[in-house]
């Protein structure tokens, strides 16, 4: 079956664990895909803390054009920075960027905070689908879901699908769910939820394809749901935001 994935990094890294290199260029990341039978991903930068970020996003935007058909780009920003409203404009309007990529954790922000109102007002009237990474703290699916319902009609992705996050996926029709590093039953779950919001995700480099599309292939749902999982809920996002 032809995959695709909403959550890849790609491009340079700064030191992650010992015995792992986050750092990958765009020819070995498609060799990758290639091997996995990963048609199409949405890709954005590793972690960082700030200032490298937009040119990170150049970077995004290169590989983009380079492989168009294989690549969806979303840009990362700090939104605690001056230049955060800026810096969004310019991935949409100068670099083409299709979306967004946000770490609570790893941005160090409360989402609903006050402070970033004008930043996801920015966020929706550019028409950014958005992926959260989603987890404890800053990063808590409850804080992101506030941002969902304020903007009903913009995309919102929640990374790592767990638990906490079904709720969201329940209350929110434009809150759509990523498998990365979930369990297959928390899968049949959200199924259960709506099989049209739950997305293929496998936060590549940092987690394994085998492992992650595996994740997927075990949890106890019909062919059908599989097939909108690896493939069909991406495709029809991705469309519907491209058209905007
Ligand atoms: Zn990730």
């Amino acid at each position: 079956m032809k995959i695709c994935d909403a959550h890849v990094h790609l491009g340079k890294s700064g030191p992650w664990q010992p015995y792992v290199n986050p750092t990958i260029y765009a020819n070995d990341l498609i060799k990758l895909f290639d091997k996995y039978d990963v048609e199409q991903a949405i890709v954005f930068p590793n972690p960082n803390v700030g200032d490298k970020y937009p040119q990170m996003n150049d970077y995004i935007r290169a590989s983009v054009r380079k492989y168009p058909s294989r690549f969806v780009g979303f840009g990362r920003v700090d939104p605690r920075r001056e230049d955060a409203v800026k810096e969004i404009d310019r991935i949409k309007n100068d670099l083409g960027l299709t979306g967004l990529k946000l770490h609570p954790f790893v941005e160090c922000f409360r989402p609903d905070h006050p402070f970033f109102n004008k930043f996801f007002k920015k966020v929706n009237d550019l028409k950014l689908p958005t992926l959260f990474h989603s987890g404890d703290g800053f990063s808590s699916p409850g804080l992101i879901l506030k941002i969902a319902k304020k903007y009903p009609k913009l995309p919102v992705i929640m990374g790592h699908l767990r638990e906490s996050t079904l709720s969201a996926l329940k209350e929110s029709e434009n809150v759509y769910v990523e498998t990365s590093g979930t369990l297959p039953d928390i899968i049949e779950l959200s199924v259960d939820i709506d099989e049209d919001r739950v997305l293929f995700g496998s936060d590549v480099p940092y987690y394994r394809y085998s492992a992650q599309i595996a994740i997927v292939e075990t949890a106890e749902i019909s062919q059908k749901a599989k097939g909108k999982i690896f493939h069909d809920n991406f495709k029809r996002l991705i469309k519907n935001v491209m058209r905007k």
